[in-house]
Parts: structure tokens; C-alpha cells; sequence
């Protein structure tokens, strides 16, 4: 009795803030969370969402928020924060959270009210139990709802965590704060040119982005800022401003970044040039070129800047030519190097006294030479960054897998027991600091960059020397090329593949409409007399190397390599998809109820089984690509007949206004046309050939996939028609992968899980680190095996680490390696 009085008064609920421990100190808080000092306090500030518990004061120093999954039906429980923020100078804030247990939750939100509408960000506490700092930069928060009225003017701070399980836990929040130091660089976004709305008006957030990711890449400390907030005061204490697209600049803005150049501040601006970004440069706008193919990338000049790359590659399809003024005393750094190969001549960067032109939008991205570029050119506008560039790689050697330095990584992996070669490599690792610190302390900026650089390459490798490679392991790659990799044949890449550790290959060879190697089923690609069979030439590889192929099909999407007469006679015939809005046809889909259509998907599949050796077979695109598709009319004849009902307003009464009875119909008849194309591809190749292995890649959530994209995978998984199945788990958060796998083992039935590794749609697409801890989970969970996305470049950067620890008994350091 008094345990429930005690919970009635939401006292039992601060107890189960009692074992949370003190959060860390921190500084650079926000001054209206430095004010909340009492329960009164929390109850003026918080506001819980409907049915979320309220937030709760604890002594200590934090708010306790905790959570109710198991009674209320709420889709998440959400947490109003009244603070009057201006964050137009931040990077974006910070604050200590815990979170007793992940499990409960799919993903967490965070928000902030500007105006009438909502920045939006997500956050993923990594660890349960413990208090961990979560930084969100505000160009992670890209997306918003309703109408912003920019980053001076917000409210409020809204945190909700979306419900999986139904299950109760308890999070708390501490430290709320700016992010990171003082920004030295600004970001311009064109947010007065996307305001207008139009085509182009995402372009300009996704090309700021593209800055300020490099920027990071680059360990620089920047913020984003809107073109309508700059003001003298904003560019206070900025070396550099750049203006990543910028059709046109509000006559404030002119005038205050007139003003910043003035006084010595640097811009570096690309592609657009209006007049009034002309006289800040000092370079003259002369017209536009746009070569046949494009170009490849940008070439350094004789007149090119200190540690500018020779070549950095870059595929642009125009430039804006900029011509010197006199007056600017301007150089061209770099030319375009056309898609052969060529000197194009046209100028790429143009270097003036008041800063640089880059002839197309920054696209960035993982390449090494990219990011070079980039240090370099800010290196020559602003020279002190070459010190602080310096400073920062220096700090960061040995930063690797939680370690926070290299004494710590020593520390960290002798409970390891490293075998030599790791320890060999510490301790060069040790030596390189050494001599990069030396080079700081004299001065010499980028070679301390470059040592420090290699130091930290050392010390990564020692890393990945003391991971433990697993036996008998399906360790697979899907390839979305039909040649392999870029530049290499198939026998080229499956060595490759096979040398670092991997034996499974899922080769794209066919979609919807479009088959690379010779078919009685499906139309052949253009270049098949020239290129040849793609589908032999990788099975040979695979049989040499003694890797298994398991075909890849992308299902019912025809694809762009699809002839065009073959996409007409489809669309001709009423073969193609429709969804509902305004009627615009999906001429890329099949429609998955035509009969002849799903003949054509099995057949196709069939084709393979019977003509090729192959391990195995994959669906890909098994589905519909959303709730709103195929409204043809052969859907509406055919769900007639199915239900024996008219359907006077189509689609509009599948809605209808009965009980629901009509949507459920609808949803099993969608569903049925997908899995009687597994159904049967799966029962009739293994009457073809018993031992071929029937797999799936899939979305990640069947309860709710079954629904919108009619993909019953679970089902599917029941009924014996796959062997194994891959949930293309695609997400940077190690929490959130395993969340994924822990609540998927129980839809596999007697399949295996071998799960989608999301390499390269990583936020870091070559961290090496971050695969060898997402294979670890897996092997944590008892799967077996994996699948990475994609063999590509991505790959080719990231192997050679797997190969040190991860998959090394069946690499080149097996007779080396010591935990046989
Ligand atoms: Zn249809």
C-alpha cells in the first residue's frame, strides 16, 4: 500500500533516479540550464507530451525522464523544454544524457521551435547505463517542419524517444550546452534565394552540407549560418566566410561581409557569381562552360597553392569561368581535367587577396586528395589554421575505438594481450608522435599534419591487429556494379576480395528490365557484344578464388540501364505502375499484380538457376515502393474481381468508409503478389537444383513493412522460402544496429540473419573501425555471417584493415596469426 501511495505521488519514480550516478562536469552551458536549480524549476520549464510521465528534479544536478512504454499506447514519449536560445553562432549544443536501457526505444528526436516550425535532428545514446555526451551540429538538423524563423529565434528544445518494445526504462538529461568552441569559419547558406521555393531550393542546404562536412573531416571549427542572419557582429572573431551556393546575397549581408573583407576576413565562394560576390573577390564572372562528359576533377597549376594535391577528383558537369580583375592580383590554383583525362584549361580555383573561387559547387566526400584540396586552400587564405590543423592531428593520434590518446590505446590493448606484430606497431606509432610533436614545436605545421597523419594510420592498424577473426563465417559484399570494381575485372576484384578475408559475393546481374549476360527472358544490356557475359566472367573469378556468388536481382524496378523500347512496350501493354498522386505514372516499376509481370520476375530468376552454376539466388526491391503504389487500372480490375466489389472512386474507396475491412483486403492482395513471386521462384529452382540457397535483402521492420511496402518477409522466413535473409540495417549507431539484429532474430524462424552493414551510406564511408565493430555484433549475436554494402571504392579503402584482425585466418597473415 505504501509502495503505491508512493507511486502515485511520483516519488517511486525519483527513486529510480537514485542509481544513476552524478553526471560529468561540463562547461559552456546553456545560461537558462545553469538556472534550473529546484523541482520548481523543472515543473516552470518541462511540459511532458500527452501521456509521457513528467520530468523530475534530482538534487544531483540532472532531470530524470522517465519512461512508459508498457501502459500508455503512445507512439514515443516527448519532453518540451522552455529555453530561449540564440544558437545563429553555434555549431550546435551538447548535453550529458543517460539511458538506463536502449532497448525500449527505435530512435530518439530532438527539436527545436523556431518560429512556426521545428529543426530536426536525431540522437543515439551508445552505451545503457552510463551518462555519455551527445553532440548534435546544427547541419545535422537539415530537416524542418512548417516555417523556421532561423537559429536566433528559438523557444524551445523538444527531446522524444520513439517506442519499439513495450517496455518502461528511464532516461535523464544533464549539461545542456553550446557544442564545441568558438566557430573560426561560417557557413553561408542561401536560405533568402530557397525561400523563394522552386526546384533548386534543397540544393542550396545540400551544398552547404557538403562544406561543412568537409570542414569536420577536417577537425575545422564552423557553423552554419543563414544569409539572412549575417551581420557585422556574426562575422566578429571569423577568419573565413564561405558561400557554398549563393545565387544572390540580401544588401545586409553584402554589406557586412564588404565590411568582414575590410578588415582582413577571407571568403571562398563557389559556382555562383553575382555581381556583388564579384567585387568581394575581386574575379569578374565570363560566362559558363559545359563540356561533353563532364569534368573528372581539378589539376594543380604551376601557380597552385603549399600542399595542393596534383590531382583531386571531382565530377562536375559545368563551371563558371572566372576571369582576374587587375586590381585583385588573382592566380589560377587549379584547371578542370575533363572526363579522359585532359587538361580542360578552363580555371577550377582562382586564388585573389581577398580569397578564392571554386568554379562549381564543393561536392567533398571520403577521397583523401578531396579533403587535401580543401585543408590546403584554407591553409593559404588563413595560415594560422595550419598550426591549428596541426595541433588537432597531433592530439588525435591513438584516438581509435574509445581510446581517447595513444597512452590510453596502449593502456586499452594490452588487457588484449596484442600479438607482436600490434605490439611492433604501437610502438611505431610511439615514434612517428614523437617526430611529429618535434616537427610542432619548430614550427613546421603541414609536415607535423602529414607525420601525425601516418601516426595515426600506425596506430589504427595496431588496433585492428589485437580484433579476432571467427571461423566458418558467411561473409559476404554486395556489388551493385555488374563489372565488379571500378577499374579492375571480375577476376581482379574477387581476388581482392577473396585476399581480404571476405567469401561471398551478391553480384547486381539483372533487374526488372535489364539482364548483363545473354537472356531468352529478359532484354540484354547495350554493350553485351563488346563486354561480354558479366555473369560468367564473375562465376569463373568466384571458382578460382573460392568465393560463393549468390545472384542479385533487383525485382519489378526496370532500371536505368532498361532499353527504351522495352520500357514503351511495358507502359504500352499497362504493365508499368501508377500511385496515387495526381496520377503521375511510375514508368521505372513493374505493376507486381500483372500476371505476365510476375511470370517475367520468376522466369528471369529461373533462368539464372538453370543456365549458371550459381550458389544461390537474391531478391532485391521485393515489394512495392510505397503505401500509395499501383493504383493502375489492371490493380483496380483485378481487385475487383478478387473481392467481387466496383470501386466507383479509385483509389479513393479503398479507404472506403466501412470498418476498414476494404484497406485490410487491400493490403493482403498487395502482399499476395509479392509472395507469389517468392513462393515460387524459391520452390522451383530448388526442384531445378536442391542445393541453391533463396535470399532477400529487406527492409528493416516487418511488422510495419508488411503494410506499406507489402514485404512479408517474416512470413516468408516461416514458410521455408529463404535460407537466409538480410535486413539492410543501414545505420552509423552501433546501439541501434544491435537493437535492430536483437529484435529481428525473433522473424527469421529457421532462416539465417546474415544483416546489411551499411558501409558506404555511413556518415564516414571508409571507417574501417566502425565495420570491425558492426561484424562484431553480429558475432556478438550468434549470426554467422553478414552482408556489407557496397564493393566499391568504400571497400577497396577499408579491406586491408579487416584483413589485420577481423577476417584474417583465411587472409594473407593466416600462418601469422595467433589465436588459431
Ligand atoms: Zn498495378
Amino acid at each position: 500500500m505504501k509502495k503505491t501511495i508512493l507511486l502515485a505521488l511520483g516519488l517511486g519514480l525519483n527513486c529510480c533516479g537514485i542509481d544513476i550516478d552524478s553526471p560529468p562536469t561540463a562547461g559552456h552551458l546553456l545560461p537558462a540550464w545553469g538556472a534550473i536549480k529546484s523541482p520548481s524549476d523543472v515543473e516552470r520549464l518541462f511540459r511532458s507530451g500527452q501521456d509521457t510521465p513528467k520530468a523530475i528534479w534530482s538534487d544531483r544536478g540532472f532531470v530524470i525522464l522517465p519512461v512508459n512504454f508498457s501502459e500508455a499506447r503512445h507512439q514515443r514519449v516527448t519532453w518540451d523544454i522552455k529555453l530561449d536560445i540564440d544558437l545563429r553562432m553555434a555549431k550546435g549544443v551538447q548535453f550529458d544524457f543517460f539511458c538506463r536501457d536502449p532497448r525500449p526505444f527505435s530512435s530518439f528526436s530532438l527539436y527545436f521551435r523556431s518560429g512556426k516550425g521545428w529543426y530536426h535532428g536525431e540522437f543515439t545514446p551508445e552505451r545503457k547505463g552510463v551518462w555519455q555526451r551527445i553532440i548534435i551540429n546544427k547541419s545535422d538538423m537539415q530537416r524542418t517542419e512548417g516555417h523556421v524563423a532561423g537559429w536566433g529565434e528559438v523557444d524551445t528544445m523538444r527531446i522524444s524517444g520513439w517506442r519499439l518494445r513495450d517496455e518502461d526504462t528511464v532516461c535523464a538529461i544533464a549539461n545542456l550546452g553550446f557544442a564545441g568552441g568558438k566557430a573560426e569559419i561560417l557557413v553561408v547558406r542561401a536560405d533568402s534565394v530557397a525561400a523563394k521555393g522552386g526546384s533548386e531550393a534543397k540544393s542550396f542546404s545540400h551544398y552547404a552540407e557538403a562544406v561543412s562536412t568537409t570542414l569536420d573531416s577536417l577537425d575545422m571549427t564552423s557553423a552554419q549560418v543563414s544569409d539572412l542572419d549575417l551581420t557585422p557582429q556574426i562575422l566578429d572573431g571569423i577568419s573565413l566566410a564561405v558561400l557554398p551556393y549563393n545565387p544572390s546575397l540580401p544588401p545586409e549581408a553584402t554589406a557586412a561581409l564588404k565590411k568582414f573583407t575590410a578588415k582582413g576576413g577571407r571568403l571562398l565562394a563557389c559556382y555562383s557569381l553575382p555581381q556583388e560576390i564579384s567585387d568581394l573577390i575581386g574575379v569578374n564572372n565570363a560566362g559558363s562552360a559545359v563540356p561533353d562528359g563532364g569534368f573528372s576533377g581539378f589539376s594543380r597549376t604551376t601557380q597552385g597553392v603549399r600542399a595542393q594535391p596534383n590531382f583531386a577528383p571531382q565530377k562536375s558537369w559545368r563551371t563558371t569561368l572566372a576571369k582576374t580583375t587587375e586590381a585583385s592580383q588573382g592566380r589560377v590554383a587549379a584547371t578542370w581535367t575533363d572526363s579522359q583525362g585532359a587538361d580542360t584549361g578552363h580555371p577550377a580555383i582562382t586564388i585573389t587577396e581577398k580569397g578564392a573561387f571554386i568554379g562549381h559547387v564543393w561536392m567533398g566526400g571520403p577521397d583523401t586528395a578531396t579533403t587535401a584540396l580543401m585543408r590546403s586552400l584554407i591553409g593559404e587564405m588563413v595560415p594560422a589554421f595550419w598550426r591549428q590543423t596541426a595541433e588537432k592531428a597531433l592530439s588525435n593520434i591513438g584516438a581509435v575505438g574509445g581510446a581517447t590518446s595513444l597512452d590510453n590505446l596502449k593502456e586499452i590493448l594490452s588487457a588484449a594481450k596484442p600479438p607482436l606484430a600490434a605490439r611492433r606497431e604501437l610502438s611505431k606509432a610511439a615514434s612517428l608522435r614523437n617526430r611529429a610533436q618535434a616537427l610542432y614545436e619548430v614550427g613546421e605545421w603541414d609536415k607535423c599534419f602529414a607525420v601525425s597523419g601516418q601516426a595515426s594510420d600506425t596506430a589504427l592498424r595496431a588496433w585492428m591487429m589485437t580484433r579476432k577473426p571467427q571461423r566458418d563465417e558467411h561473409r559476404a559484399f554486395w556489388c551493385h556494379s555488374a563489372f565488379g570494381l571500378r577499374g579492375k575485372d571480375w577476376d581482379a576484384s574477387i581476388r581482392f576480395l577473396a585476399e581480404n578475408g571476405f567469401n561471398v559475393i551478391l553480384p547486381n546481374m539483372l533487374w526488372g528490365g535489364v539482364a548483363f549476360y545473354p537472356s531468352a527472358v529478359l532484354p540484354e544490356y547495350g554493350e553485351l557484344p563488346e563486354k561480354g557475359d558479366q555473369l560468367a566472367a564473375c562465376l569463373a573469378a568466384c571458382k578460382k578464388h573460392g568465393v560463393k556468388c549468390h545472384v542479385w536481382k533487383v525485382n519489378w524496378n526496370t532500371g536505368h540501364n532498361a532499353p527504351d523500347d522495352f520500357v514503351q512496350r511495358m507502359v504500352a501493354e499497362g504493365r508499368v505502375q501508377r500511385n496515387s498522386e495526381a496520377e503521375t505514372s511510375d514508368r521505372v516499376w513493374l505493376c507486381p499484380s500483372h500476371p505476365a509481370n510476375q511470370e517475367l520476375e520468376v522466369e528471369s530468376m529461373l533462368e539464372i538457376v538453370r543456365k549458371y552454376p550459381v550458389d544461390g539466388i537474391h531478391f532485391d526491391y521485393i515489394r512495392y515502393p510505397g503505401l500509395t503504389a499501383c493504383h493502375c487500372q489492371g490493380c483496380r480490375q483485378r481487385f475487383s474481381e478478387k473481392t467481387g466489389r466496383e470501386f466507383k472512386r479509385w483509389p479513393d474507396d479503398l479507404r472506403g468508409n466501412d470498418d476498414g475491412a476494404v484497406w485490410q483486403a487491400w493490403l493482403d492482395f498487395r502482399r499476395a503478389s509479392i509472395d507469389a513471386v517468392v513462393r515460387r521462384v524459391s520452390t522451383e529452382a530448388r526442384k531445378i537444383r536442391p542445393d541453391i540457397q533463396v535470399s532477400a535483402a529487406v527492409f528493416r521492420n516487418w511488422p510495419i513493412d508488411r503494410d506499406t511496402i507489402g514485404q512479408d518477409w517474416k512470413m516468408w522466413c516461416e514458410q521455408g522460402w529463404l535460407d537466409f535473409v538480410c535486413p539492410m540495417n543501414y545505420v552509423d549507431s552501433n546501439a541501434v544496429f544491435l537493437n535492430m539484429i536483437a529484435t529481428q532474430k525473433d522473424f527469421v524462424g529457421k532462416a539465417r540473419l546474415y544483416p546489411g552493414i551499411g558501409l558506404s551510406c555511413w556518415k564516414d564511408s571508409r571507417d574501417p573501425v566502425k565495420l570491425a565493430e558492426q561484424i562484431e555484433i553480429t558475432r556478438e549475436q550468434g549470426l554467422g555471417g553478414f552482408t556489407v554494402f557496397n564493393f566499391d571504392a568504400n571497400a577497396e579503402a577499408v579491406l586491408p584493415f579487416m584483413r589485420l584482425g577481423v577476417t584474417a585466418e583465411t587472409g594473407w597473415r593466416s600462418g601469422m596469426w595467433p589465436f588459431k
